[in-house]
């Protein structure tokens, strides 16, 4: 019997060092309503694996017309992109913060119109990881993998943030990349190519992750009618089932010397 009991003890204490393991935490930020879907298999597989996933998209999508669709630019554009947004988290399964500043941050304005929603976007996005601790933050590369403004702007806020200060804690940050050897030109190679081997962390995911991705980007009716989902789908298959990144690697001693 008293054997009986220190098995269970064990038992016990095995089970509340599992359970006082906070899981690992993610924030993905991004521009747009559907720029997750860059990097949508990655949140689908890690929140298969446990990871807390937060994605925090910036802007409300008032200015996201194209040639699938004929919404008209405005509030009735960013009230449907808001509705597609939660639809989509949901669906990858993540938590959703969505900021709604105006697209473009108010960028035709000019510096008046512009400079302080920029301000208080890193106002936001610090108070975010402060509340959120993450282990690991992804968002856009300086290439902004389509050069849009609002991309390599939302890059730009989320490395201030993280070089502002030590956090504390080890937090990782990586910048989505697309890698120069998949493009189809040298000019496409000199806009948004990523040196493979600077791409150093290189998630590999599933048909499961992806199809969930794709479900995802389903709720963006507004963008993608559902037989340019299939066509986006069928495209990314062809590619390596593989989510790149460059980690910023933060140096591990200070030098007196540029060479
Ligand atoms: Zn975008």
């Amino acid at each position: 019997m008293k054997k009986h009991v220190g098995t269970l003890l064990v038992f016990f204490a095995a089970a509340l060092t599992v359970s006082a393991q906070s899981p690992k935490r993610l924030l993905a930020i991004f521009a747009h309503p559907d720029d997750e879907q860059t990097v949508a298999p990655l949140l689908v597989k890690s929140v298969e694996d446990g990871v807390e996933v937060t994605l925090v998209i910036a802007t409300d999508g008032r200015l996201g017309v194209n040639e699938y669709t004929d919404y008209e630019a405005g509030d009735g554009l960013a009230a449907i992109r808001r509705e597609e947004l939660k639809c989509a988290a949901e669906t990858l399964g993540v938590k959703l913060i969505h900021l709604n500043y105006h697209d473009q941050l108010r960028a035709a304005e000019g510096y008046d119109g512009h400079i302080p929603h920029v301000r208080s976007l890193l106002k936001e996005i610090t108070e975010i990881v402060t509340r959120v601790q993450p282990d690991a933050i992804v968002t856009w590369g300086p290439d902004g993998a389509s050069n849009h403004m609002d991309h390599r702007l939302i890059g730009a806020t989320v490395t201030q943030v993280f070089t502002s200060r030590n956090w504390g804690k080890d937090v990782q940050l990586y910048f989505f990349g697309i890698p120069s050897d998949i493009l189809p030109s040298e000019e496409a190679v000199m806009l948004r190519g990523i040196d493979r081997s600077l791409l150093n962390t290189q998630v590999a995911f599933e048909p499961r992750h992806l199809d969930a991705a794709y479900e995802a980007l389903r709720c963006h009716a507004s963008q993608y009618p559902s037989y340019m989902v299939d066509k986006m789908k069928k495209e990314r298959q062809a590619l390596e089932q593989k989510v790149f990144l460059r980690q910023f690697i933060a140096p591990k001693a200070t030098k007196n010397s540029l060479f």
